[in-house]
């Protein structure tokens, strides 16, 4: 099998790409390990940046996410009783997120590419990248039972942190960024109407809550936990409980609407860099290069990024024979990624409770809430992250 760009992986990264590389009439084959079904369910973001909203209306994919998704003007903080709204449009000109769920993003890009594109192999596990010093770079896979090789021009390895494309960039070369958090967030999916209109995010003594949504009628809410912890430890009732004690504020009007849990699961933290992102005609882009703790729901938006900033440059390549954007893809994209891993892991810090906080910490994270609900300077930095850096 040959084509021009292989995609090892149909997360948003490789569906994304594969979706501007048609519309730009660049051939690629992706191969997807687990089936179509397993890739349309699995339970992950659900917050896009502006700059990604803006990506998939102009790949021709924003249809459904602008008929069902629920544009965002801010977020609210609450901490020591407190409630603090950021107002993202005021703070930043203007700028906006949307909730719409990556199973969502995902099953669009899947109908569109199935539609229209090219070839999208399910249960097709890449075994290794090969040759990618060379201008012919292949990936062995195995497909119903055999194996076979395509042989690509270029490949671009999607395959998220447990794939195999990073493995091709030689140890001697490959520097990594590590650090891993004591807690994870217990997270479940709830048949209730959300109880606020917006995201809230709760600083607490007894840890982190995230109130969030998929829907109009569909909670998403997250625990901070042990790293350890066994989502079955957990039963309903405790889990609403525990959301209702660490979202208090002094308002007599708040209530917490409880429903029936549909899903729950734990999600390790974790801040991953892999420098460098590109070797010869490898590319690495999204979680197969780089992982962020989900505080600042960046990882998606960082996938996207990736991608587009790949697509570019291919273009640039191909219609002005100008090859210095693809040689510059890992520095571009690191330069995007460490702004990403810096607010991440601020906005973890900030609001999650260690198990070894001392009085002293739980002071200085008040304080740096305490800033930004007195500086602007402290509120812009925020807003600004939250809704993204510059593609
Ligand atoms: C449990 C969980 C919860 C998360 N929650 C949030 C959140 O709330 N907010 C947020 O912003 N981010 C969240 N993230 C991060 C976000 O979902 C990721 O950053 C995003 O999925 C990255 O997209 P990707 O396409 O790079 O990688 P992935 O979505 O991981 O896709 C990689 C694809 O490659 C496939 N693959 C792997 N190995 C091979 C192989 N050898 N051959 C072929 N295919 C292969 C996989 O099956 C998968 O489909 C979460 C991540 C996890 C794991």
């Amino acid at each position: 099998m040959r084509t021009t760009v292989g995609i090892v992986g149909a997360g948003p990264a490789g569906l994304l790409l594969a979706r501007l590389l048609h519309n730009a009439g660049i051939e690629s084959v992706v191969l997807e390990s687990r089936d179509r079904r397993y890739v349309e369910q699995r339970q992950r973001a659900g917050i896009l940046e502006q700059g990604t909203v803006d990506v998939l209306r102009e790949a021709g994919v924003g249809a459904r996410m602008d008929r069902e998704g629920l544009p965002h003007d801010g977020i609210e903080l609450r901490f020591d009783r407190r409630r603090h709204r950021v107002d993202f449009p005021a703070l930043t000109g203007g700028r906006q997120v949307m909730v719409y769920a990556q199973t969502e993003v995902c099953k669009d890009l899947i109908a569109a590419q199935l539609a229209d594109g090219g070839p999208l192999l399910f249960e097709a596990e890449a075994l290794a990248v090969e040759g990618a010093e060379t201008d012919r770079p292949r990936v062995r896979f195995r497909h119903e039972g055999r194996e076979d090789v395509l042989e690509c021009d270029y490949v671009v390895g999607c395959d998220g942190f447990w794939g195999v494309a990073r493995k091709a960039v030689p140890a001697a070369l490959s520097r990594t960024y590590e650090r891993t958090y004591p807690f994870g967030w217990l997270g479940i999916l709830a048949d209730v109407a959300p109880s606020h209109d917006e995201l809230v995010y709760a600083r607490g003594e007894r840890g982190f809550a995230l109130l969030s949504m998929r829907s109009p009628t569909v909670t998403r809410a997250y625990l901070q936990v042990p790293a350890d912890t066994d989502a079955a430890d957990w039963s309903d009732e405790e889990i609403w409980d525990e959301l209702d004690r660490r979202l208090e504020v002094d308002d007599p009007a708040w209530r917490l609407a409880r429903g029936p849990v549909t899903s729950k699961s734990v999600t390790p933290m974790r801040s991953y860099v892999h420098e460098p992102m590109r070797h010869g005609r490898l590319f690495l882009a999204g979680d197969a290069a780089h992982i962020v703790p989900p505080t600042g729901a960046k990882g998606l938006n960082l996938a996207v990024g990736d991608v587009v900033t790949f697509a570019r440059a291919l273009l640039a390549r191909r219609d002005k024979g100008d090859s210095r954007p693809l040689d510059g893809y890992s520095g571009t994209c690191l330069r995007r990624v460490w702004q990403a891993e810096r607010f991440s892991g601020a906005m973890t810090t900030m609001l999650h409770r260690a198990p070894d906080a001392t009085a002293f910490d739980d002071k200085i994270q008040l304080a740096a809430l305490d800033r930004l609900t007195r500086a602007r300077s402290a509120e812009t930095d925020l807003a600004e992250a939250y809704t993204g850096f510059p593609l």
